[in-house]
């Protein structure tokens, strides 16, 4: 007996679905990753702000004189509009984390653009596009590519929404980090401060040094790390 058609959509979807995942979120396709591995730098980037314990990253960045790049969205432009001066004011890149803090698989087209299109400094270029979650699919980049948009990922996890102690966060992410390594940290989690201190100790120490995404210059992901991504994304 031959099914009618139809019901091959939801298989269809689902495989669409899982297709975007694997080559946008888990591989970074097409995607910014690292910088160069001949030069000893970094850059440390925060996801989520501003918010209130934007000051105290301040605080620790200062410190060590170190510039970093934020990855704001909308919502929090909106709520902390200080927060966000201050960041600017203190010459910290300042780049887009989306007009909504959602996952590109769930928003429709019309809605993606928009979510792409959104900036806090939309005049002066380039312009990088963090996608919430690290989700993009081909779409996405289609979308960005259309609007000057380069989508730009990360390539060591402080993972500081964990709850961890500072100390087991710093040691595991400082395993990780190779010259021209791109840190994601997140503007919000309490720990973020102490972890950042740590890090930019250890970071120190190795003789790296932080600088800006843009002037960490990330380059694309190619296919062999996208392979190696994807082996860590799913746990192969
Ligand atoms: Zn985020």
């Amino acid at each position: 007996m031959r099914l009618p058609r139809w019901t091959a959509i939801p298989g269809l979807l689902l495989g669409a679905v899982l297709l975007a995942d694997v080559l946008g979120r888990a591989m970074g396709w097409g995607a910014l990753g690292r910088g160069s591995p001949d030069a000893p730098r970094v850059a440390v980037t925060f996801d989520d702000g501003p918010s209130p314990r934007t000051p105290e990253l301040l605080g620790v960045l200062h410190e060590y004189g170190v510039r970093a790049t934020f990855f704001v969205t909308k919502p929090a432009c909106q709520a902390y509009p200080r927060e966000l001066a201050s960041l600017q004011a203190a010459g910290h890149q300042v780049e887009a984390h989306g007009r909504w803090h959602m996952h590109a698989l769930l928003l429709p087209p019309w809605r993606e653009w928009a979510q792409v299109r959104w900036h806090p400094r939309p005049t002066t270029g380039p312009h990088f596009y963090r996608p919430p979650y690290g989700g993009h699919s081909p779409l996405t980049r289609l979308i960005a590519r259309l609007q000057d948009r380069q989508i730009a990922l990360w390539d060591v996890e402080g993972r500081d929404w964990l709850g961890q102690p500072a100390a087991t966060l710093a040691a595991q992410t400082l395993a990780q980090v190779k010259p021209g390594s791109v840190i994601l940290l997140h503007d919000g989690p309490t720990v973020t401060p102490e972890l950042l201190n740590l890090l930019l100790q250890g970071l120190r120490h190795r003789g790296l040094q932080p600088v800006t995404l843009a002037e960490l210059r990330p380059q694309r992901i190619s296919c062999r790390e996208g392979l190696s991504r994807l082996r860590r994304s799913y746990g192969l």
